[in-house]
């Protein structure tokens, strides 16, 4: 164990991922790569990737497909900014496509747009995925590289090898995958060592629930939570006559009528977390996800400084039985049309 975490920070909860000190909160960086959440001023990416630092949070997810490598640019300057690249644990994916050449970075460009995402696994974009990601973060190591989302036309055993070849050159320390299945968790780990596995799962969406999180929990294979606020809808700031003109304009959860059901549930949620503890909805969300057995860190998608103020209050207390009863009764009687996140699954290629 290390101590990397600045000592005034010391509230955040931490956990080991791959021998390695790391925030339980972890600074989702998709929204800040600018696309398909709408455009965000440099100053304020690089602002709040120094305010999760400040805030304890050591552990920052990225993507080359977030902003089209726009992410990994701006968490590679805030670190030169920063200065002291240990302070920072760099968790990147591969293998999800863009219709580019993955080295041909986008300028920062704002709107739901969302072009054909196709998973690829194939070992020549696996290779210099890496070099390019290596490059945008201006580091000359990742701390944990996952597996995007699997590609039905490569075995995963292939894929495992080749991540396995980066890890014992020294450029990658840590191996997990995203969107994995028990099955293909399975088949990974019987060539490459794998610590982590980063599912979809707040209040609304515990499909890994039925197996992935019980087998992760039996087999040391860390969660790592993905979309803890469900993109936005538990921030408790949405309103039923706000348009959205980013990618929640073809979320499934935010067209009428579901809207209306998540909404009111949200609405709840916020009554209960007010009146019994004192928190908002967005600290009950994220403390239920970091609450539930199995669950190693959640994903918190900050657009601003100011949006990872509420991850402290994150820390330092629980929720108790009483109140889980209660917040499964109040989404069972809110959401009667539950849609799930399948909406974000990439093509297969052809
Ligand atoms: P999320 O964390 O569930 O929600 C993020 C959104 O919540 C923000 O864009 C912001 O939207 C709102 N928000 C943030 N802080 C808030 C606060 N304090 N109060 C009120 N609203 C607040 O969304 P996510 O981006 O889907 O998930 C987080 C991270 O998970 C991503 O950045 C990415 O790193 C990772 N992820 C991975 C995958 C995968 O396939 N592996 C897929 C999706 C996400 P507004 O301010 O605009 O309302």
């Amino acid at each position: 164990m290390n101590d990397t975490i600045k000592p005034h920070a010391a509230e955040m909860e931490t956990t080991t991922l791959g021998g390695h000190r790391v925030s339980r909160i972890g600074l989702g960086t998709w929204a800040i790569g600018g696309m398909e959440w709408g455009a965000i001023p440099e100053s304020q990416a690089i602002d709040t990737l120094l305010a999760a630092i400040d805030h304890g949070i050591n552990f920052i997810d990225t993507a080359p497909i977030y902003g089209h490598g726009r992410s990994e640019e701006l968490i590679g300057k805030a670190l030169r900014q920063h200065g002291r690249r240990e302070d920072f644990y760099l968790a990147t994916k591969a293998g999800l496509d863009w219709g580019q050449a993955c080295g041909e970075d986008s300028p920062a460009s704002s709107g739901p747009h969302r072009a054909a995402i196709v998973a690829n696994l194939s070992p020549a974009r696996l290779l210099a995925e890496l070099e390019h990601s290596l490059r945008r973060l201006h580091t000359d190591y990742i701390d944990l590289y996952q597996v995007h989302w699997p590609d039905p036309t490569v075995d995963v055993a292939e894929t495992a090898e080749i991540l396995l070849g980066f890890q014992r050159a020294g450029k990658v320390r840590t191996l997990g995958v995203s969107n994995f299945t028990v099955a293909q968790m399975e088949r990974f780990r019987a060539i490459a060592p794998l610590a982590s596995n980063q599912p979809p799962y707040n209040l609304f969406e515990r499909a890994i629930d039925a197996e992935i999180l019980p087998w992760c929990a039996q087999n040391h294979v860390a969660v790592i939570a993905y979309s803890s606020l469900c993109r936005s809808l538990l921030g408790g700031r949405l309103r039923a006559d706000m348009r959205f003109d980013d990618i929640r304009r073809v979320d499934p959860k935010f067209q009428p009528p579901r809207y209306a059901q998540y909404l009111s549930a949200v609405d709840r949620l916020a009554t209960l977390a007010r009146e019994r503890f004192g928190k908002s909805v967005a600290e009950l969300a994220v403390r239920w996800v970091l609450d539930r057995p199995g669950i190693s860190i959640a994903l918190w998608g900050a657009k601003n400084p100011a949006q990872l103020d509420a991850a402290l209050g994150v820390m330092g207390w629980h929720l108790d039985a009483e109140a889980l009863t209660t917040i499964d009764q109040i989404i069972a009687e809110s959401i009667t049309d539950p849609i799930g996140p399948e909406y974000l699954t990439p093509a297969t290629r052809s």
